[in-house]
């Protein structure tokens, strides 16, 4: 950090500051994690200064000898990790790479089902204002309203009667695991193409603790930034006969060069998560979910579906305390710990002030916190929200956090 220091003490600054908040709050932030110092390593590295447009052994630039190992480096390790016939390692991020799967797909018009936003889907699944819901007939599918889980015969009841040409499967916050094979039972049935989006739970599959819709779908999308615990980026995998058509969509469909000190570290990221630990740190983070849902449970908090199979706990904070997602996250903010407000299935509320928070274990995980400290953390929680309008109070309870936190270094900081 020696020159940023002196030629930039400005950024320098920043990310001091930054270290400095990520060591000392709790983040359950639940599409975030720590990445290793080996993975920080790559993508601080020289390969930033490459341009490669194409793929290993096909580029349009010169000079791309050593990239064209490091990409197929990437794209074996991926294989590997999920079992996939073919990776495509180059999408900058999730909704990129969702943008490529659409446009390899289908045309702009094309109905695709997928699960609702205000659920529990991404905004790549037919947000208004995203390209989704500008450029395809999105038709939803929900949880249903008493188990606050997906119903799945509702879910081929729509599929039958809306014929849709694509059935997304995938979601940012639901707490439940997907019935990959039935989705695709459905799709058979319509002759539809399957696309699972496993960005918030690619980790849990890799770690061998969910089932895995790799071997059942047309095409699998994934960020590498969350439970992967990779850079910030993605991937998408899809059956051998889609492999020209998903990598035409990426490039030159929808971008120019890849980044490719990003796939180093993607690289890097999958040689990590084909370690035995890494299954490990897998089985923990869904016990850890589980036990804060429990000690969150414990003391008044309704959690959506009574429970997770995931690293996501849902809580309806306005239901159980009438505090509302968007207080239950400033006074959060206030002791350093980071949520953040989300939607209930359906939620009585407005998406800028809802019902619910939504949390997750996949970091403090990374940072080696067991059920234990999930009773700790449920009892924080509880402490801010309960007193959320007493400063002194808050302040106090801050003070606890930090201390906490302290206890547990995060990886890649060491000052
Ligand atoms: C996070 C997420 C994405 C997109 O990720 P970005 O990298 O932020 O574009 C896509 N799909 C799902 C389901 C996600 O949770």
């Amino acid at each position: 950090m020696n020159n940023l220091q002196t030629q930039d003490p400005d950024i320098f600054g920043l990310i001091q500051k930054e270290k400095t908040r990520q060591k000392e709050g709790l983040e359950l932030i639940a599409s975030e994690n720590y990445v290793s110092s080996a993975v920080l390593e790559a993508m601080g590295s020289v390969l930033t200064n490459k341009y490669s447009e194409g793929y290993p052994g096909k580029r349009y630039y010169g000079g791309n000898i050593v990239i064209d190992e490091v990409e197929s480096l990437a794209i074996e390790r991926a294989k590997l990790l999920f079992g996939a016939e073919h990776v495509n390692v180059q999408p900058l991020s999730g909704s990129p790479a969702n943008l490529a799967v659409y446009m390899a797909l289908l045309n702009p018009g094309d109905k695709v089902l997928g699960f609702s936003l205000d659920q529990g889907g991404h905004l790549s699944h037919g947000h208004p204002l995203n390209f989704s819901g500008k450029l395809y007939t999105i038709i939803p599918y929900f949880a249903k309203r008493e188990t606050e889980i997906i119903d799945m015969d509702e879910v081929e009841e729509i599929a039958l009667r809306e014929k849709p040409k694509m059935i997304l499967a995938g979601f940012s916050a639901y707490s439940r695991s997907m019935d990959w094979q039935r989705f695709k039972q459905i799709a058979d049935k319509i002759g539809a193409f399957t696309f699972a989006d496993i960005a918030h739970i690619a980790g849990l599959i890799a770690g061998k603790q969910l089932e895995s819709p790799v071997p059942y779908f047309d095409v699998v999308s994934t960020t590498t930034h969350k439970t992967l615990r990779g850079p910030r980026g993605a991937m998408i995998m899809c059956k051998e006969k889609f492999a020209k058509d998903i990598d035409r969509a990426v490039f030159p469909g929808v971008q120019g060069g890849p980044h490719d000190h990003i796939n180093a570290a993607k690289a890097v990221a999958f040689a990590e998560a084909l370690k035995p630990e890494f299954t490990e740190y897998s089985r923990q983070i869904i016990a850890n979910a589980r036990a804060l849902a429990d000690a969150l449970t414990k003391r008044g908090y309704r959690v959506i579906s009574g429970g997770t199979d995931n690293h996501i706990v849902l809580l309806d904070v306005f239901g159980s305390k009438q505090i509302t997602g968007k207080e239950a996250e400033h006074a959060l903010e206030v002791v350093n710990i980071s949520v953040n407000k989300n939607m209930i299935p359906y939620d009585p509320r407005k998406p800028l002030d809802p019902s619910g928070v939504r949390i997750g274990t996949p970091a403090l995980t990374t940072r080696g916190m067991k059920e234990g400290e999930m009773e700790t953390v449920a009892d924080l929680i509880d402490q801010a929200l309960m007193n959320k309008d007493n400063e002194a109070k808050l302040l106090e309870i801050k003070s606890r956090v930090t201390e906490f936190a302290l206890q547990f270094p995060v990886p890649g900081i060491n000052n």
